[in-house]
């Protein structure tokens, strides 16, 4: 049974925010710096930040450039330059937000491998840099064949491609430090509070918690579950979308500094602590990694285990010490949904692979959605 002391002290707030990843604690750091008073509380279902948040690759990505002449397939300029300004103003709030040391930023930039059969993207560098030019002062792609040979690639990687705007982050940095900073300036959090249920009414919503008698009773709630965010909000239109890691053991003499992709961003590596992180590699299975599983795809692992020996790392003696996934959700556009759903609920969700870059602009747009 629930006390009057409970019922008063620990079951009512001003904004309840559903979701305790990067977009949940941006929202809750956002509405903090627009209501200094407000009580403010966050919910997350796992022990740990259980979607993408503590899973992903940590890279500061604004998009590589055989990315962005893939979206413009299928996306106007205006949209491809919106999402590329998204990123960026997402990472520089970051950065502010919590300092370059706390995230443990590194803005070497970074490349695109290019092999043979994707030569003519060379062709696009100039274009592409004049479309980006509203939002880069300097051109920010440039090819960089010179510095293949201290990489070490196989030879099947023909060129590369720098871009001067990436760099990485650490991830666990970032997010242990933004939950440190909301709770600094009196942002409440629960872990293993899923939440089942929202009730709306004239007067507030009632938050439902798994297996918990007490509601949280809410003036207003944030829905930033991201590929879960289908139990509670059927109607929107995500899917979720899973994502292989895996990290070698420290590799003695290792050189290779830097974040990489290619294929378009489906697969990435970088170097953290003298190990090679890589991941990606969810377009030769799409099926069986549209899932909300923690497991472990064998294909992808295979591939990419194969790839880290033979295309990133030949001559390498190569040890995997850890394999993860983490889940990602997409949508028919590369939009993320940021949307009042009721005159007191509100969601800001489907990051796609970006939430690192996008994840913090995202809650400062949700909060904005409150007057
Ligand atoms: C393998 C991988 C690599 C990636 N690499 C990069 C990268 O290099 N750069 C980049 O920019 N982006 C990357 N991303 C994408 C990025 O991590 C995500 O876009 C971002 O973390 C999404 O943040 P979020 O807060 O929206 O969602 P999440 O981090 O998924 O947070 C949602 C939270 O809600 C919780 N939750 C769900 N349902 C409920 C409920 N009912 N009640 C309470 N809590 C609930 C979940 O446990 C979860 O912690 C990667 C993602 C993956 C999986």
């Amino acid at each position: 049974m629930i006390s009057y002391w409970e019922k008063v002290s620990f079951l009512n707030y001003d904004y309840v925010i559903v979701g305790g990843g990067i977009v949940g604690f941006s929202t809750a750091l956002s509405l903090r710096d627009n209501y200094p008073k407000a009580s403010i509380l966050v919910l997350e279902s796992g022990f740990l930040p259980s979607g993408a948040s503590t899973k992903n690759a940590g890279f500061a990505c604004v998009g590589s450039l055989s990315e962005i002449i893939e979206d413009l397939r299928t996306h106007t300029e205006d949209e491809v330059c919106e999402l590329v300004k998204l990123r960026k103003d997402g990472l520089e709030l970051l950065k502010k937000r919590l300092g370059e040391n706390r995230i443990g930023y590194q803005g070497y930039g970074s490349h695109e491998l290019i092999f043979h059969h994707e030569l003519h993207l060379l062709e696009h560098i100039k274009k592409i840099n004049t479309l980006l030019s509203n939002i880069y002062a300097v051109p920010i792609f440039e090819e960089r064949a010179q510095d293949i040979s201290s990489f070490g690639f196989s030879s099947e990687v023909k060129t590369t491609i720098y871009n001067r705007a990436e760099g990485s982050i650490h991830t666990g940095k970032m997010m242990k430090n933004l939950i440190s900073k909301a709770q600094s300036l009196g942002i409440e959090y629960k872990t293993r509070s899923q939440v089942v249920a929202l009730d709306e009414d004239n007067t507030g919503v009632l938050v439902h918690i798994k297996d918990e008698e007490g509601r949280i009773r809410a003036n207003k709630v944030f829905i930033c579950t991201n590929a879960f965010s289908k139990t509670l909000l059927p109607e929107l239109d995500l899917k979720p979308g899973r994502g292989q890691i895996l990290i070698t053991k420290p590799i003695p003499g290792l050189s290779l500094k830097g974040t990489f992709h290619f294929d378009q961003g489906y697969y990435y590596f970088r170097e953290i602590d003298g190990r090679i992180l890589f991941g990606g590699g969810r377009n030769i299975d799409f099926i069986n990694e549209e899932s909300t599983l923690d497991e472990l795809n064998e294909k992808i692992q295979h591939d990419l285990e194969q790839k880290l020996r033979h295309l990133i790392l030949p001559g390498y003696e190569v040890a995997i010490d850890q394999r993860w996934t983490g889940i990602m959700a997409f949508g028919p556009q590369k939009k993320p949904i940021v949307q009042a759903i009721s005159p007191r609920i509100f969601a800001g969700v489907r990051l796609g692979g970006m939430g690192v870059a996008i994840g913090s602009k995202l809650g400062e747009m949700l909060a904005e959605l409150v007057n």
